[in-house]
């Protein structure tokens, strides 16, 4: 078990079947399903064990339609059951698992349509190409969702994937139309396929607009429109996110870009984490005021910020540094911030302002969202500015804005949840952080692996998906297709980032 346990975690988008569970799980369900069975020892399985994963990962909002499964039958308690599905259920198995991954999908889709309007899995939406009556009747037509039609030869699969792609989807319906339909592709005025033609709500419809013409984007540009979201569980808005708590309430919306960072996002999260989150403290002594005179030290050197919130935290330092005492009323340090210093002038906002941060109600996005922020801005100007943490113990230490944002998340965030699943990423992975160019990378992927884990989830903003950010109208140049699969271009993708959370990026507009 320890060594299937090593294949296969629950962390996996994976479902770890059993005896037990098989039938029940399999049988009942509504979706296809598409089973390994593998042997936790085989050498062959272990090196597979990351393809299909990542076609896991890569098939994941399919789920309605079709779903992947492992059952490891080097278990004892599995022999039966492997002997039984092996063979009858997906007898084609072992010959795909030998293959590319595009080409797994593909079978998956040619799988799903296999099936005969009687035993179609009922989540799954229709697969064959629309009539183009049905197409060319929405001309003209206000309807209360958008329908995206993808263009595409006869051998193609994009159109199918992208179907499958937006199934958890609500406020638009996707179709495919083929090549071969000459009148149709004359009428919509397309000329060259894999192409995407867009019919709005509001009777309008042009061809889409997409840098590259690839599944990837075809499928991020529809899950991004305005009123298209995820199919999300009423409740879902009504359970505030940890650690969000006591914000304040949202007034008004604040128009921003979502290419730029805020500058008052940044201080309203310096604002939350000193006067709120920290203060739940009495007093800090041991780890718990190193950490925090980490944090300090690394944000008053690094932050690319107003004057008046550089030199007060800077005064903070000192202040903290010059202090003997192995234990700190917080009270005092709240005294210091808020009373003495502005006496000199110096003064960090006195309320929260999110604005790229504002989530569509008080309990969403705010305080984690600016948490983040802050992390990527200082790992960036930690790249940028290398001599600035000179003389602090921090200098020519690539993990030095890591390794003090993990010793906060896991002090001091409110979110205990995550602090775990922070540390246990550190743990895994920090150690092959080896330059600030690495730093900068390491904390995109693993904010990128929390968005993955928390699409569709609780804290979702419905206005905000989840996605593998920076989608492609943000950076178009990070995203490529190696053999139909999704892969970033991690040296556009640092460039990117250097630009984003780099200081000539990040707009004063509405901080004080
Ligand atoms: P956020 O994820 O907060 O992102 C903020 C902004 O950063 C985005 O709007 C985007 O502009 C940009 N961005 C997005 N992805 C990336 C990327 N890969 N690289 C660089 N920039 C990016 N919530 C949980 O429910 N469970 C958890 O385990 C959990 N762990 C967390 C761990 C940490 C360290 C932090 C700071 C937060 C964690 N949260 C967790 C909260 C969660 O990640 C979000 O912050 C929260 O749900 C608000 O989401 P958001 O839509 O504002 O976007």
């Amino acid at each position: 078990l320890a060594q299937s346990a090593r294949l296969y975690t629950e962390q996996d988008p994976v479902v770890i079947l059993s005896s037990d569970s098989l039938k029940q799980t399999v049988l009942n369900s509504s979706s296809a399903w598409l089973l390994q069975f593998y042997s936790s020892w085989c050498g062959h399985c272990i090196q597979y064990s990351p393809t299909w994963k990542a076609l896991a990962g890569d098939v994941k909002d399919w789920a309605q339609a079709i779903q992947i499964g492992v059952v490891d039958c080097a278990h004892e308690k599995n022999f039966d059951i492997c002997k039984e599905f092996g063979i009858h259920f997906y007898p084609t198995f072992r010959v795909w698992a030998d293959r590319e991954l595009q080409t797994v999908r593909q079978l998956m889709v040619n799988f799903l349509q296999n099936h005969t309007k009687h035993d179609w899995p009922v989540g799954c939406p229709p697969l064959d190409p629309a009539r183009s009556e049905g197409i060319l009747s929405l001309m003209g037509k206000k309807t209360e969702f958008y329908t995206a039609v993808i263009f595409e030869d006869e051998d193609s699969y994009i159109g199918r994937e992208v179907i499958l792609d937006l199934m958890p989807y609500e406020g638009l319906a996707v179709k495919r139309a083929l090549s071969s339909d000459k009148l149709l592709m004359e009428k919509l005025g397309i000329s060259s396929v894999p192409s995407a033609y867009l019919f709005y709500p509001n009777s309008t419809h042009t061809v889409m607009n997409v840098q590259k013409r690839l599944r990837f984007f075809f499928s991020s540009f529809l899950k991004l429109l305005p009123g298209v979201h995820r199919k999300q569980s009423t409740s879902s808005l009504q359970h505030p996110q940890p650690g969000n708590n006591g914000q304040g309430t949202q007034v008004e919306w604040k128009e921003f870009e979502k290419s730029k960072v805020y500058m008052a996002d940044l201080e309203s999260g310096l604002h939350y984490l000193m006067r709120v989150e920290l203060a739940t403290h009495k007093t800090l002594e041991g780890e718990e005021l190193k950490t925090f005179k980490d944090f300090v030290t690394v944000v008053a050197k690094l932050f690319p910020g107003h004057q008046s919130v550089v030199k007060l935290l800077e005064t903070l330092l000192e202040w903290l540094v010059s202090l003997p005492l192995e234990k700190i009323p917080y009270d005092a340090i709240l005294d210091l911030v808020n009373n003495k210093m502005r006496i000199s002038g110096l003064y960090l906002s006195e309320q929260v302002q999110w604005v790229g941060c504002q989530g569509s109600s008080v309990a969403l996005r705010g305080y984690p969202c600016s948490l983040w922020t802050l992390f990527h801005v200082l790992t960036v100007q930690a790249a940028n500015r290398p001599d600035a943490l000179a003389n602090t113990g921090f200098e020519d230490d690539p993990l030095a804005v890591l390794q003090t944002m993990r010793r906060y998340i896991g002090t001091f965030f409110g979110c205990q949840e995550c602090g775990k699943h922070f540390e246990e990423m550190a743990q895994e992975s920090l150690n092959q952080v080896k330059s600030v160019d690495d730093a900068i990378l390491w904390l995109w992927r693993k904010h990128n692996q929390v968005n993955a884990r928390l699409t569709g989830s609780m804290s979702q903003d419905p206005m905000f998906p989840k996605t593998q950010w920076p989608t492609p109208d943000l950076c178009p140049t990070c995203h490529e297709e190696q053999e139909g699969l999704h892969v970033w271009n991690e040296q556009m993708v640092l460039a990117f980032l250097r630009q984003h959370y780099g200081a000539s990026n990040i707009s004063p507009k509405y901080s004080s």
